[in-house]
């Protein structure tokens, strides 16, 4: 197939390129470069950079490029920035959603993957939270991502556009061998800022709060390896292509959480291995809007498309993000 994976230099992104060439299709990837690296792309995928905001330059894009199948990750993705910047999240996340999906019934309506996120779910007491639970997000970020999926169920009933959202829960690690990782501007993921730590670029770890309703007391989450978040998105599109899917909502996540204490033993294990000492640690206040467990009920994308991720120990994964972290220090720039 030949796919327009739009926001394809971003982290996720170019884990999904390069599964998406593994697996023999083509690509072609549309991004603003505003958070995207062109460093994240393999030689030769062809770059359009385009802005989503840019309605005329994405219908040109389209036509241009006449992908089979579109996967969207564009998008602004810090919580406690979009409560300070409603405006710009609402408009890069929603108004440039919107630009997509009419820019795809304006020229040739084919299946759509978009990235969504746990934060649609808010506080639940559904954990593993399944798919059917209650939608009430408490972020900006997590309300322009729920606006999204509902614009989407409104194309699908309005012009047939066939759609799978993807809501991932803590995305992590990196791809085996080091070539690409994670490089947000702004460093705010556990296992980024332990490894970041670990090479002297900060002081210490901090423990937001240990004292919630967990066995440690630390904030449990479901930690997901990028490269099978990304190989998700191959079987979701290949499903579409097939027409075994029309309108589906998956969450993807391990089905089970690590919490900050193991998380912080995985990487101590990991980087001691490498002649390092364990991390300093210091127990600080809670962190607002974190709900002490977040885990994935994952069983509906295990049944319906075979997704076995094959990142499931938490060393593993940690030694992923390691070796990419370790290998550049600081990042795409470095
Ligand atoms: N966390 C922490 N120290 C840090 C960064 C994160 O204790 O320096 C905790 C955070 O409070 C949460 C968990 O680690 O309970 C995962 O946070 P992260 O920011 O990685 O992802 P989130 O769950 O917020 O999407």
């Amino acid at each position: 197939m030949k796919l327009l994976v739009v926001g394809g230099a971003g982290y996720i992104g170019s884990h999904t390129v390069q599964q998406l060439l593994r697996a023999g299709h083509e690509v072609v990837v549309l991004d603003s470069l505003t958070s995207g690296h062109r460093g994240a792309l393999p030689e030769g995928v062809e770059l359009a950079q385009v802005d989503l905001l840019d309605a005329e330059g994405l219908r040109a894009a389209l036509a241009a490029h006449q992908p089979d199948a579109v996967i969207h990750f564009a998008a602004l993705i810090e919580v406690s920035e979009s409560m300070g910047a409603p405006g710009r999240y609402y408009r890069n996340n929603v108004v440039g959603s919107l630009n997509l999906l009419e820019a795809i019934v304006q020229t040739r309506v084919v299946p759509l993957v978009f990235s969504s996120t746990a934060a649609v779910y808010g506080t639940t007491d559904h954990v593993p939270i399944p798919e059917d639970a209650p939608l009430r997000p408490e972020s900006v970020y997590g309300e322009t991502k729920l606006m999204t999926e509902r614009m989407i169920h409104a194309f699908h009933a309005a012009h047939g556009l066939p759609f799978v959202v993807l809501r991932y829960f803590n995305v992590c690690g990196a791809a085996p061998g080091g070539e690409i990782g994670e490089d947000h501007a702004n460093k705010t993921h556990l296992i980024e800022l332990a490894a970041l730590t670990a090479l002297g670029q900060r002081g210490k770890m901090m423990i937001f709060g240990d004292d919630y309703p967990t066995p440690d007391g630390t904030c449990i989450r479901d930690y997901i390896h990028v490269q099978d978040l990304a190989d998700a998105h191959v079987l979701a599109v290949e499903a579409l292509e097939r027409g075994q899917l029309r309108a589906a909502t998956y969450n993807v996540g391990l089905g089970h959480g690590f919490s900050v204490r193991e998380v912080l033993d995985a990487v101590d294990a990991v980087i001691t291995e490498d002649g390092l000492p364990p991390l300093p640690r210091e127990v600080a206040p809670r962190r607002a809007g974190d709900p002490p467990r977040l885990v994935a009920d994952a069983r509906r994308i295990v049944e319906d498309l075979g997704f076995q991720p094959q990142f499931t120990d938490l060393k593993d994964i940690v030694r992923t993000a390691w070796e990419w972290h370790r290998a550049h220090p600081h990042g795409f720039g470095g």
